[in-house]
């Protein structure tokens, strides 16, 4: 799943090869991940990008009207929420064809601007469809958007200690609420949750000063690493360079960097999480229903 880090990469990329470009034409494979109808998607052909950036995981590109344009919309933002397994492919080789609704293609929606060929894919693998889109004149139109916690990049140490004081739960799932804090997922929780050396398990009302300390530290250095080591980078390239970087994430029984010892997971029906027994649990190791289950 994109997270901020790849968010901020991927609108990194598509602005600097789309802003100022117009839009030729947008086709739509998939209606049902358009979440509005109003401004309708057909509105966007003929009017300008003019830029494309992010709300914590959420891609935004605003457009503004063309030269030719008399009344029209001062600005539309498409906004794209990847999910789990979305992603922007840019291409410079698109086919002018229509895409075919209701195909296996995993091309969602096509945005051709610039030169003929030019544009970007929105794509959605997997069966689960989950990806959305909303056509609007503010993002904050968006409840979801409108309901977002501070940006993770931008919290100071004293909101995120009041923040963490006002919650109630574990670490791992105040820090992945996008209503609490916008821009951390799965994978880079447990990124910071290990460098922190803190237990996903943690009660985030009760970590001390000290701790809270460490996990901002924690939650910068994880975040902006990543982002550093994203910028720039090609679209294609980002989920291999996104792997390459985790520590604890996705690399069950693999040695911890840090100590050594055997990375574990806990995991759920959909989703697991990793941490280090010896770096975040004191040594032990976390209750999971799926290993009980098959020692049982
Ligand atoms: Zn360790």
């Amino acid at each position: 799943m994109p997270e901020l880090p790849e968010v901020a990469a991927i609108a990194d990329y598509v602005d600097g090869r789309a802003a100022g470009l117009p839009i030729r034409r947008v086709d739509v494979a998939s209606l049902s991940v358009l979440k509005t109808a109003d401004p309708p998607y057909t509105a966007l052909a003929g009017r300008i990008v003019e830029s494309v950036g992010r709300i914590g995981k959420y891609l935004v590109i605003r457009t503004v009207p063309g030269s030719e344009a008399t009344a029209s919309e001062p600005m539309i933002a498409m906004v794209v929420h990847l999910s789990r397994a979305g992603w922007v492919r840019w291409s410079e080789d698109l086919s002018p064809k229509p895409l075919r609704p209701g195909g296996k293609s995993p091309i969602a929606l096509r945005v051709h601007c610039g030169l003929p060929g030019e544009g970007f894919d929105v794509t959605e693998a997997g069966t689960q469809k989950r990806l959305a889109v909303w056509l609007v004149r503010d993002p904050a139109e968006i409840d979801r958007v409108a309901g977002l916690g501070p940006d993770a990049l931008e919290l100071t140490e004293e909101r995120l200690a009041e923040i963490l004081a006002s919650t109630t739960g574990r670490i791992k799932n105040v820090l992945t609420d996008q209503r609490v804090i916008a821009g951390i997922g799965n994978a880079y929780s447990d990124e910071i949750l290990h460098t922190a050396r803190l237990s996903p398990f943690a009660s985030s009302k009760t970590l001390k000063p000290d701790q809270v300390s460490a996990l901002y530290d924690a939650m910068r250095t994880v975040l902006t690493d990543a982002s550093s080591r994203l910028e720039g980078q090609e679209v294609a390239r980002l989920k291999s360079e996104k792997r390459i970087g985790l520590r604890v994430h996705a690399r069950t029984g693999l040695p911890c960097p840090v100590c050594g010892d055997a990375i574990r997971e806990v995991s759920f029906a959909d989703r697991s999480f990793q941490y280090c027994p010896t770096c975040q649990t004191g040594g032990k190791v976390l209750a999971d229903r799926r290993m009980s289950r098959l020692l049982k």
